[in-house]
């Protein structure tokens, strides 16, 4: 039996103060996450600290025109806001692919960041597995790893990150704000995930002792030329074998600025922010979209389970700019 005490913090302050005095302590807001991964052994925290008194469940404009949302709201809240859903439809739509209605009532946007892979070998505590035991060897190299990445990899984990609000958040260029010990900080969304490189147990870039209070968005929210496309197996309530959340602002029939996020390939949000920028001043043909697919693509690696992907890939993407410009495939020759 995993033994732990409990406490409730009113403040962000007061929640950072106790974790600093308690040692080995985790947040918690909705749990979704956190409760399973201690249900089978991988999150064993001493203290747990509920933080859904805080408060972060606001959503309010911001003084550059765009919208920080309070690390508290909820998924389904988030979907729904009026604001987000007339502002920022990508993040609605992509946050509505993911999970089920009871998990996005009460997971939080905070904790949607900070949610883990599914790997099945990081959630069996009887495997070896880099990420959850450092050292011990990765079983899905040459194992189950149809649900793996085919980019930005290494030899020690080849685990994707399971999130698609996060795939929408990194297309929108957000950030994220945290509160520590040491004080307030704001985090690029793309600096907040790490790649596994050789330390695969740490996720992210937020340190221990620090909290997310909000997510900011900026002005820019691609509300008339976006699509969130997601391959899985089933039809709902399953992660994503791959997504794309695509972003354009286009003049007629040329593209002025396009963001392209890839879920479900690596383990964060994956960008090429070179390829994005090849993309300014094209015309939008059916070549121009194959020849940017085919740069982000380029180092794509597949394995004996996952090969398929990269294909996949390359076809969601085709069908995203299909979607964001609201072109048939007759009119695009893709
Ligand atoms: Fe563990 Fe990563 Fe390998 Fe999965 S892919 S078994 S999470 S090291």
């Amino acid at each position: 039996m995993n033994r732990f005490s409990y406490t409730r913090a009113n403040e962000v302050s007061q929640a950072i103060e106790q974790h600093r005095a308690k040692g080995a302590a985790a947040f918690i807001a909705g749990g979704t996450n956190l409760v399973d991964l201690w249900r089978v052994n991988v999150a064993h925290p001493q203290v747990v600290i509920d933080i859904n008194r805080l408060p972060l469940k606001q959503i309010e404009p911001t003084a550059a025109g765009g919208l920080k949302i309070g690390a508290l709201v909820t998924n389904s809240a988030a979907a729904y806001d009026p604001q987000i859903a007339a502002r920022y439809p990508l993040l609605s739509k992509a946050i509505l692919a993911g999970a089920s209605p009871q998990i996005r009532n009460v997971a939080s946007v905070g904790g949607n960041l900070l949610q883990r892979t599914r790997c099945v070998y990081f959630y069996d505590a009887g495997t070896r597995c880099n990420k959850r035991e450092p050292g011990t060897g990765c079983p899905a190299l040459e194992g189950v790893n149809r649900m793996h990445a085919i980019l930005g990899a290494s030899e020690h984990c080849i685990a994707v990150h399971p999130s698609d609000m996060c795939v929408a958040l990194a297309a929108l260029d957000a950030t994220v704000h945290l509160s520590g010990p040491d004080g307030s900080r704001v985090l690029p969304f793309a600096d907040f995930h790490r790649l596994p490189g050789d330390t695969p147990h740490i996720d992210t870039n937020i340190r221990d002792d620090e909290l997310i209070t909000a997510v900011e968005l900026p002005k820019q929210g691609f509300a008339q030329h976006h699509a969130y496309i997601k391959v899985r197996d089933r039809a709902s309530y399953a992660f994503a074998l791959v997504s794309v959340a695509l972003g354009l602002e286009l003049d007629g029939d040329v593209i002025v600025n396009a963001r392209c996020a890839l879920g479900g390939v690596a383990h964060k949000p994956w960008r090429n922010t070179d390829a994005e920028a090849s993309l300014q001043g094209k015309t939008l043909s059916a070549e121009t979209v194959r020849n940017f697919a085919t740069d982000l693509l380029r180092d794509a690696q597949g394995r004996r389970g996952n090969a398929f992907k990269v294909e996949l890939t390359a076809r969601a993407i085709e069908r995203a700019f299909l979607g964001a410009s609201q072109r048939s495939f007759e009119e695009s020759g893709l």
